[in-house]
């Protein structure tokens, strides 16, 4: 039996979950972007004036996240014109198999930094004053302001890491599984 496209479609749809809305606001920096996507995902195909007037969101700002979702081909567009006024129309589609490869992208950016900061509390050993507010200094700085806070002008006292290596490993080894490496 031939597979049916639309139904492939719907199956997609449904698998989008709160938390992968979420992530795909926060990766694009856009929280009204969770409900653009409710609106994009309940309908074939929408223009930006009919989801601005769905979620009350102003039409400049739909307008702004659906070109950030266009950009990472979240969502595909089809131009017609109005044929009383002459203007373009934009019928926007959701485009639910990009939004699993986006947030893996998303996951491997996130994982990269985590290991750049984990080999950077690896590799340094540090030095704090026990002043809240105040930064840990690595050893060879420390050693430069001959162990004494620049900020508070305390004294500089070795400071154990591990409590952020732990956490760190921790969450490195998550998102590696999440990812499957
Ligand atoms: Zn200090």
């Amino acid at each position: 039996m031939p597979t049916d496209p639309t139904r492939k479609r719907i199956t997609m749809m449904s698998n989008i979950d709160d938390a992968t809305l979420m992530r795909v606001a926060q990766a694009l920096g856009e929280e009204d972007a969770i409900k653009l996507i409710e609106i994009l995902k309940g309908s074939e195909e929408i223009t930006d004036d009919e989801i601005a007037n769905k979620t009350s969101i102003r039409l400049n700002s739909v307008r702004k996240i659906l070109y950030k979702l266009y950009d990472h081909s979240l969502v595909s567009l089809r131009r017609t014109r109005d044929p009383k006024t002459g203007w373009f129309i934009f019928h926007w589609r959701l485009q639910p198999d990009q939004l699993e490869g986006f947030i893996l992208t998303q996951k491997r950016q996130v994982l990269e930094k985590l290991n750049l900061r984990l080999e950077y509390e690896k590799n340094h050993d540090f030095y704090y004053c026990y002043t809240p507010g105040c930064k840990r200094i690595p050893f060879e700085e420390a050693v430069e302001l001959v162990f004494k806070c620049p900020t508070c002008g305390k004294p500089l006292m070795h400071y154990a890491n591990e409590k952020i290596l732990n956490a760190l490993t921790k969450k490195v080894e998550t998102l590696r599984k999440e990812l499957g490496e």
